[in-house]
Order: structure tokens, then C-alpha cells, then sequence
């Protein structure tokens, strides 16, 4: 058997990364005649590799280490735990202190009476204990065939065959059958790429209005619920128009559908707010929590959920739940969480100093010829890519490439953005300061020139 330490050479790490590591979301066969980069230490909000590079992560993982890397008190708590009560579940009319602890914290964070906290090791998991608890509940209300819900295409809710189902990805639905049955999908709200000649207000209420068609069609007795990220994450960044949400709330009071918000990537300060209803002004039934929850130190996720509907449920076994819903490890990390988060100012940072000093370098790279559109709220940021920015044209090259390209810029010059099809995304550590704004702007303006230049060599700056 090998032993792994940091010290082997990156070639052998990344020789048994391909021999038995398979990766999630990636073309496996391509990824080991290339060599993954290996990661080996990370602090605040930069990377080390295992050639020592220092790497800004503008991702924050996969926008989950929200109070950023190498937090001391995060591992002692853990410890403390796992000596204390590695494990007890909460199956056996049983509890414990960490899981009573931590919903209780947040319930006191969320807003209105979502009041209750039922919990999973993920998000995914999260979205599946919302498919079968918003169907169960109107079961129990007497109806139920209020079983479908609707969600949008180009969402994200996860990877498992529900939340799968519940997202609206092409590619993920080509593999393994998904959707599971009564999950239908609207229209997104990306204004920049669908809204033709519209006004963004317009195409906004256009976007909220075919939910309102959707229900109709199927009728209001069919319809368990809507769910929605408040801002896109996955799908890149997608910020919807300021007349989407408050419309699509005025749909789901109208009609008596349930209101799930996705808060698994805005929620615990990512938009500037604890949650991203808030900033959007939305009140759901229903909030899926997970990445910020812990910062991902430890896996843990969960549903937030309102008085009418946990006060349902609660009249009957609930016939759900995960080994690992409410881990005390878990809990405890994500409680230690929320106390630096609370403590330490982390959302007024986001959105008294990170967010607006990020904002003025982040709109400036607008002027950037493949630059056509620039989004920020909070810290999840996007700009669009464009052969032609005053017809918002995507490129005639297949989505993505030029993407792929900037992407590839950016890691050879120590940045970590991400890119969705044309779509380049950022999602940072919440504690970034204006110093470190300023390196991962510059970085991303040598990997965009240098990007530029391979495009335009390569003939790709042609517009579809
Ligand atoms: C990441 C994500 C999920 C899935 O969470 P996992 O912990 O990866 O299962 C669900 N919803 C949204 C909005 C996400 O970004």
C-alpha cells in the first residue's frame, strides 16, 4: 500500500489520482492524461499546490468556505467533539447537544417563523427531504395530488436523482433518468442571454409570469411548490431582474403554492445578508441550507422550514432521514461557523467594504473587449464573454470554449474563476480584504489580456 504525504512528487500523486480516483463532473479519461493539480494546505483565501504555487481561490472551494481557510477554532471544536460524542443519531427519540444547539441558531437567524430545522448531510440531500416533505404535507392537508414542483432550467439544486431532477441541467438530465416524475421546468431569468429586445424589468415579469401559466395549465390543485435559487449559482451567476422575485412571490400567495428558496450558495452572507431572501425580499416556506452553513469544514446541509408546514408534518412519522442528519461533529463545526460569522462582522465586511471595493474593479472589467456583462451581488460575481457586446452575441465557437480558454489563463496565473459555458463566475472567501481584491484583479486582468490575445489568434472572436 503507498502512503500519500504531501512530500511525494506531484507526478506519482497525480499517476494514483488517475489509477483510482474518479472526480466528480469530469471527463475522467482527459483529466489523468493532463494530471489533476493537487492541493496540499490553504489559508484565508489562497491555495498551496504541490509545487508550492500560492493560488488565490476566488471560488472559495465550491463557494462554501465562506469565514476562508485554516480557521484553528474550527478544528479544536471539532476535536473537542469527536472525544466528547463522535456520533449519536436523532432516529431513537434521541438528541443531543450540538444538533439541539445548532438548530436552534438557526432558527433564530432565519427570518419569519421558519423556525425549524430538519437536517442532512448536504444540499442535495436537503432538496430530496424538500421533495418528499412539501408532497407529504399536502397529504396530510387532505390533497395529494398537489405533488408537482416546479423549478427552472439552468437551475442547480444538487446531484442526487431528486435534486437533480429538481435542477434544470441539460447535461445532467442526458445521463441516468432524470427527471423523476412530476418535476417540470419554466424558463430561466437570464435577461442577458434570452431577453432580446426586452427590457430586463419586462423580460423579468415575463420570466414570473409562465410560472403563473404553469400552474394554470396544470392547474392549482396539481402544484406542491416552486423552488428557485435567489440568485443562480451554478448556472453562472445569474442575477434575475429586480420585477422577478416579487412577482413570483405574488404568484405562490395567489395560487397557495409552496415557496422553496435554494439558499445553499446566498445563504450565511454570500449576498450581503444572512440569506439571500432577504436581499432579494422573497419569504419562503422552505430554505435549503449547506455550504456556508459549515464553511465547509465538515459536510452538513438542511431544510429551514415555517411553522405551518413543520407543525403538519410533525402530526405524523415522517418516514426520512440520513445517518448523518444533525452529526454532532458536523453541527458543532457549523455552530463554531456561525460565531465567526456573527462575531467578527464577516456580513457587514461583505457588504460595508468587500462588496462595494469589489464592485468598482469588477464593473471596470466590463471595458474588457471579451468582457460584455458584469454582475455582482454581495460577493457572487459574473461577466459575460462576447464577441459582440452591443448585441450581447455569444461566440460562434461551441459554449464554452472561450470560456474554457480565460479559465485556463486564469489558473496558469494563480487564480481560481470558474467558467460556465461563456460565463466567467466568482464566489470568494467572505473575509476577502481590499489587498488581496486587488491581486485577484490583476491576475484576472493578465489572464483576460493574455486570453484575449489566444482568442483572437485562434480565430474564435466571431460572433454566432
Ligand atoms: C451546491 C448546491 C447544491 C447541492 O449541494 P451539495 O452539498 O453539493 O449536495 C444545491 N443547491 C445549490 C444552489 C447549490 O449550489
Amino acid at each position: 500500500m503507498p502512503t500519500i504525504t504531501n512530500h511525494m512528487p506531484t507526478a506519482e500523486l497525480q499517476a494514483l489520482d488517475a489509477a483510482h480516483h474518479m472526480h466528480p463532473f469530469t471527463q475522467n479519461a482527459g483529466l489523468a492524461k493532463k494530471g489533476a493539480r493537487i492541493i496540499t494546505r490553504a489559508s484565508g483565501v489562497t491555495l498551496t499546490d504541490s509545487e508550492g504555487h500560492e493560488i488565490i481561490d476566488a471560488m472559495a472551494g465550491l463557494w462554501c468556505v465562506n469565514i476562508g481557510y485554516g480557521r484553528k477554532e474550527m478544528a479544536a471544536v471539532a476535536a473537542r467533539q469527536m472525544e466528547e460524542l463522535p456520533y449519536y443519531n436523532t432516529f431513537f427519540q434521541t438528541s443531543h447537544v450540538p444538533a439541539i444547539a445548532l438548530a436552534n441558531r438557526i432558527a433564530e437567524l432565519a427570518p419569519g417563523d421558519l423556525n425549524h430545522v430538519f437536517f442532512a448531510g448536504s444540499g442535495s440531500e436537503a432538496n430530496d427531504t424538500n421533495i418528499r416533505m412539501v408532497r407529504h404535507y399536502w397529504a396530510l392537508k387532505g390533497k395529494p395530488e398537489k405533488s408537482v414542483i416546479i423549478s427552472r432550467k439552468n437551475a442547480y439544486h444538487g446531484s442526487s436523482m431528486g435534486s437533480g431532477s429538481l435542477g434544470g441541467m441539460a447535461a445532467m438530465h442526458a445521463q441516468g433518468g432524470m427527471p423523476i416524475p412530476d418535476i417540470v421546468h419554466i424558463d430561466q431569468p437570464n435577461w442577458y442571454s434570452e431577453g432580446g429586445d426586452q427590457t430586463p424589468e419586462d423580460f423579468g415579469l415575463e420570466r414570473a409570469r409562465q410560472l403563473e401559466a404553469k400552474i394554470k395549465e396544470l392547474g392549482a390543485d396539481r402544484v406542491a411548490a416552486f423552488i428557485g435559487e435567489p440568485v443562480q449559482g451554478a448556472g453562472g451567476v445569474i442575477v434575475p431582474p429586480a420585477t422577478y422575485w416579487p412577482e413570483i412571490q405574488r404568484i405562490c400567495d395567489k395560487y397557495g403554492i409552496l415557496l422553496i428558496a435554494d439558499e445553499v450558495i446566498c445563504g450565511f452572507g454570500r449576498t450581503g445578508n444572512w440569506f439571500g431572501s432577504q436581499t432579494m425580499g422573497i419569504r419562503p416556506h422552505i430554505m435549503t441550507i449547506a455550504k456556508g452553513l459549515s464553511s465547509g469544514y465538515a459536510p452538513i446541509g438542511g431544510s429551514i422550514v415555517c411553522d405551518e408546514v413543520a407543525n403538519t408534518i410533525a402530526q405524523d412519522e415522517f418516514n426520512h432521514g440520513y445517518t448523518y442528519s444533525g452529526h454532532p461533529v458536523c453541527a458543532a463545526v457549523a455552530l463554531e461557523n456561525l460565531r465567526i460569522i456573527e462575531e467578527e462582522g464577516i456580513i457587514d465586511h461583505v457588504r460595508d467594504v468587500a462588496h462595494p471595493y469589489l464592485a468598482e474593479s469588477w464593473h471596470a472589467l466590463g471595458d474588457h473587449p471579451l468582457v460584455g456583462e458584469t454582475k455582482l451581488v454581495g460577493l457572487m460575481g459574473s461577466l459575460a464573454l462576447s464577441p459582440d457586446k452591443a448585441r450581447r452575441a455569444p461566440f460562434a465557437a461551441e459554449a464554452g470554449t472561450v470560456g474554457y480558454i480565460v479559465r485556463e489563463r486564469c489558473f496558469a496565473n494563480n487564480l481560481v474563476m470558474r467558467h460556465v459555458g461563456d460565463r466567467m463566475i466568482i464566489s470568494p472567501p467572505l473575509v476577502i480584504t481590499p489587498a488581496q481584491i486587488d491581486t485577484l484583479i490583476e491576475r484576472a486582468t493578465r489572464a483576460f489580456d493574455e486570453a484575449y490575445a489566444q482568442v483572437k489568434a485562434e480565430g474564435l472572436m466571431k460572433a454566432a
